[in-house]
């Protein structure tokens, strides 16, 4: 550290370089059996030595640590356009995502004055480098310590605080760093603007600034100059008779950049007259906005419902968004800016009637119960079938441990590949510039072999392709030796595009039928999976031989893939899989292209090389989910039977065909969900699009295609007012569409069981009653049930082998061709060996999915990966078992071990490989005919919501799921694929929004424009049973296939929405069918409630303007 320690700004040049900051040789090599620990002696310099000035230099930037306010202000005025670091929560992204590079950064860190909280007569003096949840804990000790009439702003400041990002970000976020760096949606500047708040500024001297509308200028720019420091922000308490609110109304409750935000302060005089009114906004233009004149119309008039109606009419003058505004959601957004007003004086008006405040809502304590009956257990205690056996894998990604693509150390002389993207969706490649890039790289490869006369490795530039047709398409990649040169080599490549005309996004065009009775619009969603795409080509070195390590769900797709791009025979080409951090369909045809083209890196440079997606560039480039557009006819009768429906269905496929085609397929077998309509006409169609391909993922199909049934089931009930669903259920010994022949007996088991567990009658009744007491709360319910099909309907897709390897010492190695992705199938597997040979499942391992062990491997997809491998797996053993029968009747008291060691001695091969046929499904398109499943897997589940009207904002407060899931092999492994697909589910149909740019330019490109369900979206109250006494006879041990039939089950949280949203049209005098669009995102309920302030905002006619988003 004393290296760093130099005498002061000017007498450094900015590029001399000091990259180490210690020499590496003086240090104790590292002894493994020792935990690491903070060095005391670093400790002791912190406290005892004289602080100094540190500079740091590397090798694009240099970073300095001021220890005086002085220095800091000299440091600032020297050098006015570096910026200052504290939490770098603003200023991070801003270097990581948009590529600002700052030569010199000022980390204030140890400057005093930043940091101190003084106490004044009238308010506190809060340092402007305190992190936020510094900031609130200070805020609290003052709400403890004053009384309630002065620490209005301090209880408001501390709502949004209690709501801003996340723990993590406020742990490190500074105030000075929110208010300086002025998003157009902070959440704290609306509220420190309303309650009157001023800095304290330090440059040439000092001085104090007001927080007011005067301070914002523009898009994230205030007054302060550029060698202005934020020293300190005086907090005011508030005076008696004055309220202060904040309100923020976000897309999801945590985590989450406010969609519309606000503070509000009101001075009431006798009579509760208006004496004094600041409303601020944020989230409505580029800055914190204050509506003056709507407070003007307020001022001098009692606190009442009359003063409103002028206040709502200058409001909408005054805050204004034009159609296309910059984060779409323009309806929304005005209607807030009206209804967060009504919440402002609905508050203040039962502060002053002394009224008890609405309890918090449905907010509260989770609860959660999961069920599963134990009754078929296996005979032995050594037989770990049906019991909860922890997953294989938890402790060792709990603690980290676990290793994925990322962790495999880098091979000798490994180069990184960066993928260059197109900009453009329907154009042709006229040339690429890379001299830029290249210069990049050449430095790069000069470094590294330490000679000017290095040579360049790279392989001349693909050829380009001629055309792109999505933006996101591959256009090349730039190999250097390292992560950081290959991507800033991409981002240096130059595509020269001529754009072709008339690209298209939506399945509009395609479209031709006339309007039907009923439509529902399913965004599409991305796959999310914590893993990105990641693969490592490894040469061998010798006769084209590959080892690829990738996370795939299909190495032998991948293997496929390489083998033929490179034009060797599979039999040189390894694909190694040793777990995924999730996949979720989305790693079986995108992970083989990328495979593919890393591939032919290593080819051609014979070095090993490595590409992992960035989580942004993974996003777009790797499609999603099909977004569908649903269209119904329908025809019933009065009792609630529908007699006939007429459904079509039109996928957005993107620019590929990828899977599209059969993912449709999929969507026409289950355009029945659960009900028997006699009538009933479907078609699909994969739509053609300039948007990234979209691709498998879980329910392939079956979630879109049964919301829209579901969607057409619940028109059909608002339309009568009644419930019709259980009319409609498949009953007795029934046919499907495509004439399959089930019992459903036990879909109607789950579905009483829900009902009685919930006690449905009671529940809705006074579900109805709190409606009828809430005149801006409502709640709903739904109750929605599930019939899954289970297994491929393309009949080879349904074998699997497995080969089973039992060691001298009695411990067993398992390969098999399913690959772990969290479902947790290699526990599921050595609870079957554990069966098959009678050993603990301790004693069984599985180290991989390897093409090389198994080959010929199907995907692990269809919820069939346990039903085919675990058959495999099971006849593998029984063979070794069998070997071993002789032994075992010489010696029936000896211990596993003992014969297993025996068998060796009498030379028996303890090795055995399994199969398994698989059933032979088929569907018939010609006839319209088949068997495409094996069985069906059945569930159904209750929810309940309570929403607010005013914002759109709902919390799911219960759901119970019951599911069949045959004879559990791992209970608690089905429970947990229960939960996580329902919460997915609960993602696509409330939460999950892909947004384009009318260009067709993905915007959602990561978690802060992306929302997947967190743990504040999961129900308050969850309960997950299994079915008891469920038997199939057509899957391993009578169990089922469970790992996507769930996900669909999330859709009762939208229905539930939907309920509640219909309770809140009655009010506005609105009855029968109404559309809401998934997801059912707040904006989408909220304007779908149609209460009076979203009804004022005025409607821009469609095709006047350009939207800032597409609706895909
Ligand atoms: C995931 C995520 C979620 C978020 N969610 C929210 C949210 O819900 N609501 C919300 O309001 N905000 C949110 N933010 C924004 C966050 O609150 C701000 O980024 C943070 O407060 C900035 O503080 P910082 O210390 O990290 O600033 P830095 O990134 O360190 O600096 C930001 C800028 O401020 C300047 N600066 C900092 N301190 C001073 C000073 N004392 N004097 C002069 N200039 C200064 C710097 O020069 C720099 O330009 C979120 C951010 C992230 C990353």
């Amino acid at each position: 550290l004393n290296q760093a320690l130099k005498p002061g700004p000017q007498t450094r040049p900015l590029n001399q370089s000091t990259p180490r900051l210690f020499p590496t040789e003086d240090l104790l090599p590292l002894d493994p059996t020792q935990d690491l620990i903070f060095p005391p002696e670093l400790m002791r310099v912190a406290l005892t030595e004289p602080q100094q000035t540190r500079w740091f230099r590397g090798e694009r930037v240099a970073w300095v640590s001021p220890v005086s306010l002085e220095e800091l202000v000299l440091l600032k005025s020297t050098h006015p356009q570096a910026p200052l670091v504290l939490g770098n929560t603003a200023l991070g992204p801003e270097m990581k995502f948009r590529g600002a590079v700052h030569p010199l950064l000022i980390s204030p860190s140890r400057v005093a004055p930043l940091f101190e909280v003084t106490h004044a007569p009238q308010g506190v003096w809060v340092g402007a480098g305190l992190s936020l949840t510094q900031v609130q804990m200070v805020l609290e000790a003052r709400v403890e310590a004053l009384p309630q009439e002065k620490t209005e702003l301090y209880r408001a400041l501390l709502h949004q605080l209690r709501a801003l990002a996340g723990q993590q970000i406020r742990n490190v976020a500074s105030l000075g760093g929110n208010i300086v760096s002025a998003l157009p949606n902070s959440d704290l500047n609306p509220v420190l603007a309303a309650g009157g708040c001023r800095l304290r500024v330090a440059s040439d001297g000092d001085r104090e600034v007001p927080l007011d509308q005067d301070f914002f200028r523009g898009f994230r720019t205030t007054l302060l100059g550029a060698a202005d420091v934020l020293v300190a922000v005086f907090v005011p308490e508030t005076r008696p008779g004055e309220f202060v609110r904040a309100f923020r109304q976000a897309p999801r409750k945590e985590n989450a950049l406010a969609t519309v935000t606000t503070g509000m302060r009101v001075v009431l005089g006798p009579g509760a007259v208006v004496r004094d009114v600041q409303l601020y906004y944020g989230g409505v233009g580029p800055c914190t906005l204050r509506a003056a004149r709507t407070g003007q119309a307020l001022l001098g008039r009692p606190w009442g419902e009359a003063m409103l109606q002028e206040a709502y009419s200058v409001l909408l003058e005054e805050v204004v968004l034009p159609p296309g505004a910059v984060g779409g959601k323009v309806g929304f957004r005005r209607s807030l800016t009206l209804s967060l007003l009504f919440k402002f004086y609905l508050e203040v008006q039962q502060a002053l009637a002394l009224m008890v405040r609405p309890g918090p809502g449905p907010a509260g304590s989770w609860t959660s119960w999961t069920c599963w009956v134990q009754d078929q257990l296996g005979p032995g205690p050594q037989d770990a079938v049906g019991r909860p056996v922890m997953h294989r894998s938890a402790p060792a990604q709990a603690t980290g441990e676990a290793v994925y693509v990322d962790d495999t150390p880098p091979p000798q002389g490994e180069l990184f590949l960066a993928l260059v993207t197109s900009t453009r969706p329907h154009a042709s490649i006229l040339r690429y510039c890379l001299s830029v890039c290249l210069s990049v790289c050449l430095s790069v490869c000069l470094s590294q072999q330490g000679s000017a006369g290095g040579s360049q490795t790279l392989p001349p530039p693909p050829p380009p392709p001629p055309q792109v047709s999505c933006v996101g398409q591959l256009v090349c990649g730039v190999l250097a030796d390292s992560r950081d040169r290959a991507r800033r080599g991409a981002a240096a490549v130059r595509v020269r595009y001529q754009d072709l005309p008339d690209p298209v996004f939506t399945v509009e065009l395609v479209v031709h039928r006339p309007l039907s009775s009923g439509e529902l619009r399913l965004g599409g969603q991305e796959h999310f999976y914590m893993e990105p795409q990641s693969v490592l080509v490894v040469p061998v070195g010798e006769e084209t031989e590959f080892h690829v390590y990738v996370s795939s769900q299909a190495p032998t797709i991948t293997q496929e893939a390489v083998a033929e791009t490179l034009g060797v025979p599979s039999n040189r080409v390894t694909c190694h899989v040793k777990r995924l951090g999730g996949a979720f369909g989305g790693k079986v045809t995108k992970t083989s292209i990328l495979a593919a083209i890393t591939a032919v890196a290593a080819w051609k440079t014979g070095r090993a090389v490595r590409c992992v997606l960035e989580r942004g560039e993974d996003m777009l480039i790797t499609g999603a989910r099909h977004p569908v557009l649903g269209r119904y006819q329908v025809g019933f009768m009065e009792d609630g039977r529908i007699t006939a429906a007429d459904l079509q269905y039109y996928a957005n496929a993107g620019n590929t065909v990828d899977e599209s085609p059969l993912v449709v397929e999929k969507m026409v077998l289950h355009m029945d969900n659960a009900y028997n309509i006699p009538n009933l006409r479907g078609r699909a169609v994969a739509c053609r699009t300039n948007l990234p391909s979209n691709t498998a993922f879980r329910g392939f199909g079956v979630p879109q295609a049964a919301a829209v049934v579901e969607s057409m089931i619940t028109d059909v009930a608002l339309c009568l007012a009644r419930p019709i669903r259980e009319v409609n259920m498949y009953r007795g010994l029934s046919v499907t569409h495509y004439g399959m022949r089930f019992d459903p007996e036990n879909l109607w088991r789950c579905w009483e069981e829900v009902k009685g567990r919930v006690g449905l009658g009671p529940r809705l009744e006074a579900l109805r009653s709190f409606n009828q007491d809430h005149r801006w709360r409502k709640r709903g319910a739904a109750l929605i049930p599930i019939k899954y099909g289970v297994a491929f309907s393309e009949a080879f897709l349904n074998q699997a082998a497995a080969l089973v390897h039992v060691y001298k010492d009695g411990s067993v190695l398992v390969s098999h061709g399913g690959a772990e992705m969290g479902q947790g199938i290699h526990t599921k597997m050595q609870q079957v060996v554990s069966r098959e040979l009678g050993v603990p499942s301790s004693q069984v391992y599985v180290s991989e999915t390897s093409t090389a062990s198994v080959p010929n491997s199907c995907p692990s997809a269809a919820s069939y990966g346990t039903d085919a491998n675990g058959m495999a797996v099971r006849d593998a053993c029984q063979k070794l078992y069998k070997r071993l029968e002789p032994i075992r009747t010489k010696n029936p008291k000896g211990s596993w071990d003992s014969w297993t060691r025996a068998a060796f001695l009498e030379k028996i091969s303890l090795s055995a490989t399994g199969f398994f046929r698989g059933p032979d499904c088929y569907m018939d398109w010609e006839k319209m005919e088949g068997q495409p499943y094996s069985y069906f897997t059945y569930g159904a589940c209750y929810s309940e919501v309570e929403l607010d009207c005013l914002t759109g904002d709902y919390r799911t407060l219960r759901t119970d799921i019951v599911v069949d899931v045959g004879q559990s092999i791992n209970p608690s492994i089905d429970i947990g694929q229960v939960e996580g697909a329902f919460l997915q589910g609960l993602g696509l149909y409330t939460l999950e929004q892909l947004s384009f740019s009318p260009g067709g330019l993905l915007y959602s490109r990561g978690p802060s424009q992306y929302k997947i369900p967190a743990v504040c979206d999961v129900p308050l109250s969850f309960n997950v049973h299994l079915l008891p006494d469920s038997n199939n006879p057509h899957a391993i041990y009578s169990s089922k296939g469970i790992g996507e039939p769930v996900l669909f089950l999330g859709s009762s949280v939208f229905y539930a929405i939907k309920d509640a949203v219909s309770a809140a049209r009655a009010e506005s005098g609105l009855g029968g069918a109404f559309p809401l669009d998934s997801p059912a995102t707040p904006e989408r309920a909220c304007l779908a409630c149609a209460t009076p302030f979203s009804q004022r905002v005025p409607v821009s006619e469609p095709g006047s303007f350009t939207p800032w988003a597409l609706n895909i």
